[in-house]
């Protein structure tokens, strides 16, 4: 296993280190439905989720803040935590806020200008909106097209300092001045349905970025607002047991992908399995070092299938190959449906915008989503 993979997997360490609370099968018992991810142990810490519920059990709602830094396409394990926010909007009925943050990703040089990084934000709200949200309850809005935020930024401004800034995201004397600028306006992205509507903000955020919502929690107290909350996740591996990243595709499978790029990326990921069929059998497999099972847990299978499968590699009598046609065929059919639903999200995507909508970027990516849908229904007649 890679080193930067060992080091994020680390995550008892992670508990301690950021004095974070770890999810108690008693605080699961407090909410109406259970989540998978809950269950399989990838959403495993919070702060203050607890305080959240009980609110929310004597009919104070509140909202969920989940961000995008747009300056590429989505890939599966972003929608896996898009989907789950779902879930949290239709179990619990609160408001969901997706600021896209085009600033973040501009100051950070990850694109070129700032016209690239709103194709991406148009283009990943679609695939979000794609997943089940329900465009009353649901507000994106692109960072810089929000004069509110940005007030909201400048007020925060004067309740942090650079030294404060620095030490949370490591920043020296040589870094432009918007990143330091874009600190305050990811605490105001945090921080604004309850600014502006009076709702506490909880966000699901991986764990090595909980430093980011001290900062906001410590800023909240200062503004004497309700400090957010957040639910901490583990980080799905890609498929090469590396970290999912845009700048190695293999690891990943993007919503942008062929079928034919699915089925190499699959075939080349990296199981807990013999090497041979033979000591496959006689030896079985090893389900906690396989990143298919892992996929096919988080994607694919119930608890209980996965358990099954579990014992079945172990005893060697699954074999690889076959874990590997049910993670393609289960991701051809994801990804054909998903392609149709974002082409039906493009005419209605203006509903779950805060701000008026580029409809010529939306053009642009319909041809783009009809050629990919044309792609999956050849290929799923073929599965
Ligand atoms: Fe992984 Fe399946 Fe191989 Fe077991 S049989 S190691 S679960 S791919």
């Amino acid at each position: 296993m890679p080193d930067a993979l060992e080091k994020i997997t680390d995550y008892d360490r992670l508990i301690k280190v950021f004095g974070v609370s770890r999810i108690t099968d008693e605080l699961l018992k407090e909410l109406p439905e259970k989540h998978k991810l809950f269950e399989i142990g990838y959403f495993f810490a919070h702060r203050d989720f607890d305080k959240v519920i009980s609110a929310w059990k004597r009919g104070e709602s509140f909202a969920i803040l989940t961000g995008r830094g747009p300056s590429n396409v989505l890939h599966l394990g972003h929608l896996l935590i898009f989907d789950f926010v779902a879930w949290m909007q239709r179990t619990f009925k609160v408001p969901v806020f997706i600021p896209l943050s085009d600033d973040e990703k501009y100051v950070f040089k990850k694109v070129k200008n700032l016209r690239d990084s709103e194709f991406y934000a148009y283009d990943n709200a679609l695939d979000i909106a794609a997943l089940g949200f329900d465009e009353r309850w649901t507000n994106f809005f692109i960072s810089t097209k929000m004069l509110d935020v940005y007030q909201l930024a400048v007020t925060l401004s004067r309740f942090t300092t650079l030294n404060e800034v620095k030490a949370v995201f490591g920043f020296t004397d040589s870094d432009n001045p918007g990143k330091y600028f874009y600190a305050v306006v990811q605490s105001a992205h945090i921080l604004y349905p309850t600014w502006r509507k009076g709702f506490t903000s909880l966000v699901p955020i991986a764990i090595d970025q909980d430093p980011y919502i001290r900062l906001s929690r410590d800023i909240a107290e200062r503004i004497k607002l309700p400090k957010p909350a957040a639910l901490h996740s583990k980080y799905l591996p890609g498929l090469t047991g590396e970290p999912m990243s845009a700048s190695k595709p293999e690891t990943a499978i993007f919503v942008t992908d062929k079928p034919k790029e699915i089925k190499k990326k699959i075939w080349a990921a990296l199981t807990g399995g013999q090497p041979t069929i033979e000591e496959q059998r006689q030896k079985g497999g090893d389900p906690e070092k396989c990143v298919v099972f892992q996929w096919l847990q988080a994607f694919v299978l119930d608890v209980k299938e996965a358990e099954e499968l579990k014992e079945r590699c172990r005893s060697g009598q699954q074999l690889c190959g076959d874990c590997k046609k049910t993670l393609y065929k289960a991701m051809i059919k994801r990804l054909k449906d998903h392609h149709k639903k974002k082409i039906e999200m493009i005419d209605k995507v203006d509903k779950f915008f805060m701000h008026p909508v580029d409809h010529g970027v939306l053009d642009e990516i319909r041809k783009k989503e009809e050629e990919l849908l044309k792609e999956f229904e050849r290929a799923s007649k073929n599965l």
